[in-house]
């Protein structure tokens, strides 16, 4: 097969256009083609008046030798890579431990998955409940205003992405095609075979429920456990090597191989992990707001007379500033169509993030806007310090919201002008259980606010309307990354102070976003086979 890439087409091309355009791109006759399928589909929507769609197509072609030679100098000619997924390793017929893994967001499922796959029948520890109880505790927040703090958006199965947009793309580097495998399996569960293919697939919270069910139900079968309400309350080390783990039920569990997938939530969890002395570092995180704007004025800046084209769907952005403070403003987690989220994993706090259905069909696009915090700079105190920091601004929201779990809000003129808002205008927010419109320019700290206020108004320029008077902000966003880093080895993927232990995913540090953390937890799954087999010699 021959992959042909940055085949561009127009947005409104009759589909006979596209083997067309590879017997042109080829110079070949319509009789050598024996057939294509397409690898990728992005868009190029810079003139709004004239949408392109790239594609990367696999073409079936008589005499591919022979083409190969003829556009050997040319980069968007070549054989189709082979991404298939290898495993590393073949579990031995008795293995004396089984391996452990912690948390069954998308790092520990697919750790958990490529694992069982693989023979190793591991245990896998949730803290929080199986996925359909969860969206009932969840509920139970945005209803209710009733917080389970072990059974919420951030804890329980299917991690953190589970109440999500389920946006699946990432800009790290995978030559490996981890990623591949993370999608394959995710439409084995379920998922559209079009994120195989289009640019920027999402799934939306509906369906990644049924996935991670399906995912559990794959491991079950191969052997592996999936257990929830099962808190891990203790790591054990001996010389520098893991031991095994100790649960908040009291159940000892021994173990030579643990993965840490927690997420970047579990507090508890990293208190007892320093506690423990397991080696872990501050790093920087983001803070700011989300704000929320009509999915039409976005969908208009983006797209123009093309808003609203089925292959374009509900329209992103991504937008950047580098403030005049020095701190830096962007956009985080946009969600098209979407809602905002009430995200608190602990009693007495407001956090927001977004999700929205497949479809992304609300009125209201949302995204974060935050800017980028360091631990040399605002957080030196201790390796715990950015824990604090988040907590103390996320009480402060919750004063600010009224004391019961409604979220601090302000529209955009408001608090570009620096007064309080007191009514809402043409955008009606959408997080639940309600917004209380007050003040912001205390939710933040004093750097951060000045620098989204100054940022408002350029990426108006960008986005035209961004800046509206009535578009809402609401707060606070901190969990946009893990606040650590649980330093492991480059080779070995294990803890730099503590064998047998490989920290994984988002709360290690080592992902941001459902992709990403998937392929970590297939790297962690390889680790840990290779160690399990270097130890059974
Ligand atoms: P997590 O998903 O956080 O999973 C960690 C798991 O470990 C949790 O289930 C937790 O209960 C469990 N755990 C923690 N401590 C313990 C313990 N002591 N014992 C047992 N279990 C424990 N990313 C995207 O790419 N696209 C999106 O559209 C997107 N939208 C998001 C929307 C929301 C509302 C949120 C909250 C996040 C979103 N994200 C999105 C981010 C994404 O969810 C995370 O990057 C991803 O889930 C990280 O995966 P993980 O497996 O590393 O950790």
């Amino acid at each position: 097969m021959l992959r042909l890439s940055e085949i561009k087409l127009p947005l409104n091309h009759a589909p006979e256009e596209l083997p067309t355009a590879i017997l042109k791109k080829l110079g070949v006759a319509a009789s050598d083609l024996r057939g294509y399928t397409i690898a990728s589909r992005s868009y190029d929507a810079r003139k709004k008046h004239n949408i392109l769609l790239i594609y990367t197509l696999d073409v079936d072609v008589e005499n591919e030798a022979a083409l190969l030679q003829r556009f050997h100098d040319d980069r968007n000619v070549k054989p189709t890579p082979d991404t298939e997924y290898k495993f590393v390793a073949q579990a031995p017929a008795s293995l004396s431990k089984r391996p452990i893994v912690i948390g069954t967001g998308p790092c520990g499922l697919f750790a958990g998955l490529v694992l069982a796959q693989m023979g190793f029948k591991p245990i896998i520890l949730e803290r929080g409940k199986a996925v359909r109880e969860r969206t009932k505790d969840t509920w139970g927040l945005w209803r209710k205003r009733v917080l389970n703090p072990d059974s919420n958006v951030q804890f329980g199965e299917g991690g953190a992405g589970t109440f999500s947009d389920g946006k699946l793309y990432s800009q790290i580097k995978d030559p490996k095609h981890y990623g591949e495998k993370v999608l394959k399996e995710f439409v084995l569960a379920g998922a559209p075979e079009e994120i195989l293919y289009v640019s920027k697939p999402h799934i939306g919270t509906f369906r990644l429920v049924g996935m991670v069910e399906v995912m559990r139900d794959t491991i079950t079968k191969l052997g592996g456990e999936v257990r929830f309400s099962s808190r891990v309350e203790t790591l054990h080390r001996e010389n520098g090597r893991v031991t095994g783990v100790t649960l908040a039920s009291g159940e000892h569990i021994e173990a030579d191989h643990v993965a840490l997938a927690i997420g970047h939530s579990a507090r508890d969890t990293f208190q007892m992990l320093r506690d423990q002395g397991v080696f872990m570092e501050a790093k920087p995180f983001s803070i700011g707001f989300r704000i929320e704007h009509p999915q039409s004025l976005i969908d208009r800046a983006r797209f123009g007379p093309n808003a609203g084209h089925p292959i374009l769907g509900a329209a992103d952005y991504k937008l950047v500033h580098h403030a005049s403070n020095g701190r830096s403003v962007y956009s985080f987690c946009m969600c098209p169509g979407g809602t905002v989220v009430a995200a608190t994993s602990e009693p007495e706090r407001v956090v927001t993030n977004g999700m929205s259905q497949y479809s992304r069909n609300e009125r209201n696009a949302n995204a974060g806007i935050v800017v980028g915090i360091s631990p040399e700079v605002d957080y030196p105190e201790h390796v715990l310090a950015g824990v604090d920091f988040q907590r103390k601004w996320e009480s402060q929201a919750f004063e600010l919201g009224g004391r019961n779990y409604s979220a601090p809000g302000q529209l955009v003129g408001d608090f570009i002008a620096g007064r309080a808002s007191t009514d809402f205008g043409s955008v009606q927010p959408s997080y639940t259980p309600g917004v209380h419109l007050t003040d912001l320019a205390t939710a933040l700290p004093e750097f951060a606010i000045t620098a989204i206020r100054e940022a408002l108004p350029v990426f108006d320029k960008t986005i035209k309307g961004f800046g509206m008077h009535d578009a809402v902000l609401t707060g606070v966003e901190t969990r946009t990354s893990s606040p650590i880093r649980i330093k492991r080895d480059n080779e070995t993927l294990q803890s730099i102070n503590t064998q047998g232990l490989f920290p994984a995913g988002e709360g290690a540090g080592y992902a941001g976003g459902i992709l990403s953390a998937g392929v970590d937890g297939i790297k962690i799954a390889e680790a840990v086979a290779l160690s399990i087999m270097s130890r059974q010699g």
